[in-house]
């Protein structure tokens, strides 16, 4: 079955749910934007399971479209799927790797038990994909893939993210 969708306003690093997901970088050593959040919100136990995935599974870092749990730290969350988008490019189509990203996700979230998942805008900050399209993409890889995922909650940062995500679910142009 499909999950049912959300979207949310809001700081993801703060969500009550079983996981969030982290727009990482292929590094899985942190970055900026939501990464960065999660990982000065959640503390230092993060980066130290990052850094020993790095070690054991993945020595050239996480492939984009790809995804890999740790424990939360100190967030409320019980796990962070780490995911890496692709950047936008204007003369290459990438979407599936993006798509990817939200598939990946919810089947290591399958893995874990998690019931209820949250997930930032992949790709939509430093890798300036644009906000309606990776709106677009997300929501329809989350209503439509088979998961035991009962709810996934797409968290937008800010009100006029929110509010092109809100057009976006409503199908109007
Ligand atoms: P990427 O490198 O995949 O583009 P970013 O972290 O730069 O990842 O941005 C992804 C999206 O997450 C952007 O829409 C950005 O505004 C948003 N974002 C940044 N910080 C947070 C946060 N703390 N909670 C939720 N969303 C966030």
């Amino acid at each position: 079955m499909a999950a049912t969708t959300e979207l949310v306003q809001g700081d993801i690093t703060g969500q009550r749910v079983d996981a969030i997901v982290n727009a990482a970088n292929h590094s899985l050593l942190g970055g900026g934007g939501v990464d960065g959040a999660i990982h000065r919100r959640g503390g230092p136990d993060i980066l130290a399971e990052c850094r020993r995935i790095r070690s054991e599974q993945y020595p050239d870092g996480l492939p984009t479209g790809e995804a890999v749990a740790t424990t939360a730290g100190r967030l409320p969350a019980r796990w962070v799927i780490h995911t890496v988008g692709p950047t936008w490019a204007k003369t290459k189509d990438k979407s599936p790797l993006l798509r990817s990203c939200y598939q990946r996700s919810l089947a290591v979230a399958d893995q874990l038990g998690a019931r209820t998942v949250a997930f930032p805008l992949v790709s939509a900050g430093v890798y300036r994909w644009p906000k309606d399209d990776a709106v677009r993409q997300a929501l329809s890889v989350l209503r439509s893939s088979d998961t035991a995922v009962e709810r996934a909650v797409l968290v937008l940062f800010d009100a006029a993210t929110l509010a092109i995500a809100e057009r976006v679910a409503a199908g109007t142009p």
